[in-house]
């Protein structure tokens, strides 16, 4: 069964969209956690960090790649965040692994 961000992918389902390529798709969180907050997904449907392997090396830096290059055209260059929460004790809700990037407010650490 395709994940939401599948569906997100293929227009079935509508997002507001940042970027595309071969690889990835970009888009706006529908909650966002601060004035800017989108989400990389990779087009390859992996379901968790854990499930990735040696042949996703490339795929992996090309989403953290795309992640930066966004934060910067959104005004971000003052800094930023990028998350990637791994299964249910990491806080994952969309089983399709996607990298989290927030800007425009002041990050704290450590996170919830
Ligand atoms: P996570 O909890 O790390 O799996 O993150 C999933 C993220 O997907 C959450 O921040 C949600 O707000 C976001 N999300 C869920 N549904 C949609 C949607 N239809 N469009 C955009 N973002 C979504």
């Amino acid at each position: 069964m395709d994940t939401l961000f599948t569906k997100i992918i293929n227009r079935e389902i509508p997002a507001k969209i940042i970027y595309e390529d071969d690889q990835v798709l970009a888009f706006h969180d529908i909650a966002p956690q601060a004035p800017v907050h989108f989400l990389v997904v990779p087009k390859k449907p992996v379901r968790t960090l854990n499930d990735l392997t040696e042949d996703d090396k490339a795929l992996a830096g090309h989403i953290l790649f795309t992640a930066q290059r966004l934060a910067l055209e959104l005004g971000c260059e003052e800094g930023f965040r990028v998350v990637m929460n791994c299964n249910d004790l990491g806080g994952q809700t969309v089983y399709h692994i996607h990298m989290h990037v927030l800007g425009q407010r002041q990050m704290h650490w450590p996170p919830g």
